[in-house]
């Protein structure tokens, strides 16, 4: 169950409403919103007698009953496709959101390059590494700081706001300083002490899904970030581990349709991890923007072939303006598909 109280409800009537609640053998977890408080209602109990008393209970707007394990992301929950801001753009709004960059900040030279070619082209936000979650402890593992001021110095010269990993809950707030949206790598969507700790973060988050993980199980991972009071979260397809080795993950281009009728989070696509090959990221971009995800998250290097990770799933800079110029026709039909689709919720 969720209860909505009503707009600037006193806490008297919030601390009534939630001892009613523990009456009924259940446990609260409320959250505090600018205009009014949100009260989750989990465990086991007498949903009926429950929802009837506190649909008379002073103070409540509405309680409704959430079948769905995750109960603040479910489309039960919230009809409307949500709206994320982020450093003043909105994903998941009426805007196709591009984000480019490489896989690793490297250097002033890559990162600036890389932001000026990836803004002119028409991306939104800036993406780069500065933590960096290696397979080999040997391999390159990120700038970090040094990393993240070089990420503010592309945003102050081409305006682009900036995504980036955050690998650990002792990183979250120097990152955050930084960063206009947190990444959650795939490797750590299952890291629930960090989704605590960006739950109390005030900056949205990107959630990967993760190799192995499930639809179900991603939406549980979102609904940690809600539940700990950070609404704005962005969910991200990136390809699974399958047997196929074909391409480096199997993108599951169905969950992205999936998670829009189970979740009013936005959804983007990571074209890039889900095939580890350039030659196939347009396709893949194309086939995103089909099934209506919110925005794309694509690896952008100005000389692929000397970068220090992901060399081969990066784009060149043209390769990126074509892609761009390509995928044109597609998003004008996505738009006309947004507006439709908002017309018929009106
Ligand atoms: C990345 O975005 O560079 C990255 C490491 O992605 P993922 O966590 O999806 O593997
Ligand atoms: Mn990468």
């Amino acid at each position: 169950m969720i209860i909505s109280m009503r707009p600037h409800a006193s806490k008297v009537e919030i601390e009534h409403v939630c001892e009613r609640i523990r009456e009924f053998g259940y446990k609260v977890h409320s959250i505090e919103g600018e205009e009014r408080v949100v009260i989750g209602v989990v465990g086991v109990g007498d949903v009926t007698a429950c929802l009837e008393s506190l649909e008379a209970t002073p103070g409540v707007e509405s309680a409704v009953r959430i079948s769905a394990p995750y109960k603040f992301v479910s489309r039960e929950f919230k009809r409307e496709h949500s709206t994320i801001h982020v450093s003043g753009l909105e994903v998941g709004g009426e805007e196709f959101i591009v984000m480019a960059g490489p896989c690793s900040v490297e250097n002033e030279k890559q990162i600036m390059e890389t932001a000026e070619g990836v803004a002119a082209a028409g991306a939104r936000m800036l993406r780069g590494g500065a933590f960096k979650p290696r397979t080999s402890p040997y391999d390159f593992q990120g700038l970090e700081l040094e990393g993240l001021k070089l990420l503010r110095k592309a945003k102050e010269a081409t305006g682009l706001a900036i995504i980036t990993e955050v690998m650990s809950d002792r990183d979250v707030e120097m990152v955050a300083e930084y960063a206009d949206c947190m990444q959650v790598g795939a490797r750590n969507v299952q890291n629930f002490s960090l989704l605590k700790c960006l739950g109390a973060c005030n900056r949205p988050v990107l959630l990967k899904r993760g190799l192995s993980c499930t639809v179900k199980e991603l939406l549980m991972s979102a609904e940690y970030i809600v539940a700990h009071g950070n609404p704005n979260v962005i969910l991200c397809e990136r390809g699974i581990r399958t047997f196929e080795t074909a391409t480096r993950n199997t993108c599951d281009i169905a969950a992205i349709p999936v998670l829009n009728e189970l979740t009013h989070l936005p959804v983007i696509l990571d074209p890039s991890h889900a095939t580890g090959k350039r030659s196939l990221v347009p396709a893949i971009s194309r086939a995103g923007v089909a099934v209506g995800a919110d925005g794309l998250i694509v690896e952008v290097h100005p000389c692929p072939e000397k970068a220090i990770s992901d060399g081969a799933q990066s784009l060149t800079l043209s390769d990126f303006r074509k892609m761009m110029r390509d995928l044109q026709p597609y998003i004008e039909l996505w738009k006309e598909a947004r507006f439709q689709a908002a017309v018929a919720m009106a």
